[in-house]
């Protein structure tokens, strides 16, 4: 993917984290060290948002549930070295077992550190996110080529960098940049893909004394395999990549489903929305205004592949500087042009890579 680097894809991803309009009220967060890797905010009783400091590249929020006698959690970030980051930071809150993760879905991101948790630990994914795990889907393609497989790239360009700076503080800068990246491309050479233990594919609950944890599979959207866990008593809902404080990444998205699903969030009965990316958020604004943008986004698409235009190109043109009141990330014309490759597929019938069917 030519000029686009890690570094600069992080913005696009937290994009919208300073949208105040929706965000959700501050409460309680648990006290950290300075080399913690997640800011624990406390939501509900034993509910807890888990969002990267930056210490170390994790990839995606996480959310800790703690029950009576167990410790329930979504997502597993994108590294081992990640998720034992966060089982750390989980042992200062609990001496209670983690016996469940739930994978929202299957990017790199989000369930590349499900390694770290031995057979104790059941793992629940969508059919599809097992199926993109087992068979070693989520360590190739498009998105994973961008997001992973151009570290090696970046390495090398960094330390091209620093042979042509002289001694000083842009050298020093440099090289703590290349310690981090080193580390983080060593990391991601340690994942092995572990795919979920059980299989959700449409719907499961998880009873915990007085708590109830539904998974839900309401449409593809985000992935072919989104699972949003919602707490009904809580009214508190996951919602992964499938909705997110920024506008979400579209690469591997359905677009139409995307929107229909949407609408099936807006029906159930939450106040709270904890993201995959970006600070939790408050009510159910957040989705018309990504509606709004998954709309027009393909409203231009649409337009601009019928004008014979090739995806570069159209990327290069779509303008959703409109939406920039609610995402103020958004400041000049032009996307990612993953989401603009997807949607081609889309309108040229051009399936996206599919797994193999499931070995039963
Ligand atoms: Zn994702």
């Amino acid at each position: 993917m030519s000029g686009v680097t890690f570094r600069s894809l992080m913005p696009l991803l937290a994009a919208g984290v300073l949208a105040t309009s929706v965000m959700a009220r501050p409460q309680s967060q648990e006290p950290s060290a300075a080399s913690d890797a997640f800011r624990l905010t406390r939501v509900a009783e034993g509910v807890y948002h888990a969002v990267g400091t930056g210490v170390m590249p994790v990839g995606s929020n996480a959310v800790v549930i703690i029950n009576e006698d167990d410790v329930v959690l979504v997502d597993s970030h994108s590294t081992p070295a990640a998720a034992e980051a966060l089982q750390r930071q989980v042992r200062r809150l609990t001496t209670k077992p983690v016996r469940v993760v739930i994978n929202t879905h299957f990017h790199w991101d989000h369930a590349h550190g499900n390694q770290v948790y031995g057979s104790g630990v059941e793992i629940i994914g969508h059919d599809f996110t097992r199926r993109m795990l087992a068979s070693g889907a989520s360590m190739r393609g498009r998105s994973y080529d961008m997001f992973i497989g151009g570290l090696p790239a970046q390495v090398e360009q960094l330390r091209t960098r620093i042979a042509q700076t002289p001694e000083g503080p842009d050298r020093a800068t440099l090289q703590q940049q290349l310690v981090s990246q080193e580390r983080y491309l060593d990391a991601t050479r340690a994942v092995v893909p572990t795919p979920p233990t059980t299989v959700v594919r449409d719907r499961l609950v998880l009873t915990r004394g007085s708590r109830e944890i539904h998974l839900r599979f309401l449409g593809r959207g985000h992935t072919g395999g989104d699972l949003v866990v919602y707490l009904p008593r809580e009214r508190l809902v996951a919602t992964g990549d499938l909705l997110t404080a920024g506008p979400a990444y579209l690469g591997d998205g359905y677009f139409a489903d995307w929107l229909t699903t949407l609408d099936a969030l807006r029906g159930l009965d939450f106040e709270t929305v904890l993201p995959g990316h970006g600070d939790a958020l408050t009510g159910k604004a957040r989705i018309d205004h990504f509606q709004a943008y998954l709309r027009d986004f393909l409203a231009q698409v649409r337009r601009l592949h019928a004008e014979g235009l090739s995806a570069e190109e159209a990327a290069r043109r779509i303008d959703l500087r409109s939406h920039a009141e609610h995402y103020p990330t958004i400041r000049e014309a032009g996307i990612l042009s993953h989401g603009v490759y997807r949607a081609y597929d889309e309108l040229d019938g051009r399936t996206p890579d599919a797994p193999g069917p499931l070995p039963w």
